[in-house]
C-alpha cells in the first residue's frame, strides 16, 4: 500500500495568493499528495516585518481561501510556536504526527535558491523530500548548483506529465517540477493596494473581502 503523502507548503502568506493556490494543485496532483497543509511563520527569520499583516490575519486569509479545496489545510503549527519559524522545527513536530507519512516540503526555485540561510538546513534535506516548483523571474536549472551542487546526485528534473512513484523517491530526494507559475507575488499586491490599485484575481474573493474589511496593507 502506498505510504501517506502530506505537503508542507510554509511561506509568510502576507496575503496568500492565486499563484500560491495553483502551486499546491498541481504539485498535489503531480506528487499524489494525501494533504497540504499551507503553514504561515510566525516571524519569518529573513525579513522585515514594516507591512507584515499580523499572523492572526495571515493565517485567517489562508484558511479562507483554502475552503473550496478539501485537500488543502491551513496549518497554525508555526504560529502557535510564537517565535521565529524554523523549518526543522515544524518538521519534526509534523513528523510526530504523522509518523508514517512521507513528507514533501513545497517550494518556490525563489525560496530553494536560499536555503543555505535556513536553520540546520542539511538536516532538513536530508529528513524529508523537496519539492522545487519554477517561478517567474527564475531559473529552475540553478536549484542544481545550490549549496556549490552538493545536492546534485539526489535531484531528478520532473518531466512532461511525469507523477512520483515511489521507485522515483527510492531513488532521489529532491525533485525539480517545472510548472506555468502564475505572475504573482506578495509583494505586488501590497504595492497595488497601497497606491489603490485594483487586486481582483490575484487573490480569491474571500481574501479580497477580508483585505477590505480589515484595512489590510494600506499603511
Ligand atoms: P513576498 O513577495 O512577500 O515574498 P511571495 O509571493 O513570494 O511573497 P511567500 O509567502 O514569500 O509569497 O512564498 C511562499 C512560497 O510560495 C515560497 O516557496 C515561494 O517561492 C512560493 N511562491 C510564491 N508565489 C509563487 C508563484 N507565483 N509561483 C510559484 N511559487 C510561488
Ligand atoms: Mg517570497
Amino acid at each position: 500500500m502506498k505510504k501517506e503523502r502530506i505537503g508542507l507548503f510554509g511561506g509568510t502568506f502576507n496575503p496568500v495568493h492565486e499563484g500560491h493556490i495553483k502551486v499546491a494543485e498541481i504539485v498535489q496532483q503531480r506528487a499524489q499528495l494525501d494533504k497540504i497543509l499551507f503553514i504561515p511563520s510566525y516571524e519569518p527569520p529573513h525579513k522585515g516585518s514594516a507591512d507584515m499583516a499580523p499572523a492572526v490575519h495571515r493565517l485567517a486569509m489562508v484558511k479562507l481561501a483554502l475552503e473550496p479545496y478539501p485537500k488543502f489545510e491551513a496549518s497554525s503549527i508555526e504560529i502557535e510556536e510564537k517565535g521565529k519559524s524554523y523549518s526543522i522545527i515544524t518538521l519534526q513536530k509534523i513528523k510526530k504526527i504523522y509518523p508514517k507519512a512521507r513528507i514533501f516540503f513545497i517550494v518556490g526555485v525563489d525560496a530553494f535558491l536560499e536555503i543555505d540561510t535556513w536553520k540546520d538546513y542539511e538536516e532538513v534535506l536530508t529528513q524529508c523530500f523537496f519539492i522545487v516548483v519554477s517561478r517567474p523571474d527564475y531559473c529552475l536549472k540553478d536549484a542544481m548548483n545550490v549549496l556549490n551542487g552538493k545536492y546534485m546526485k539526489n535531484m531528478y528534473g520532473v518531466s512532461g506529465n511525469e507523477k512520483l512513484n515511489e521507485s522515483k523517491l527510492s531513488l532521489y530526494t529532491i525533485f525539480l517540477l517545472p510548472i506555468q507559475a502564475l505572475e504573482i507575488s506578495s509583494s505586488a499586491i501590497r504595492a497595488k493596494i497601497r497606491t489603490g490599485k485594483f487586486i481582483k484575481n490575484l487573490v480569491s474573493p474571500a481574501v479580497e473581502a477580508y483585505i477590505r474589511e480589515y484595512n489590510l496593507y494600506t499603511w
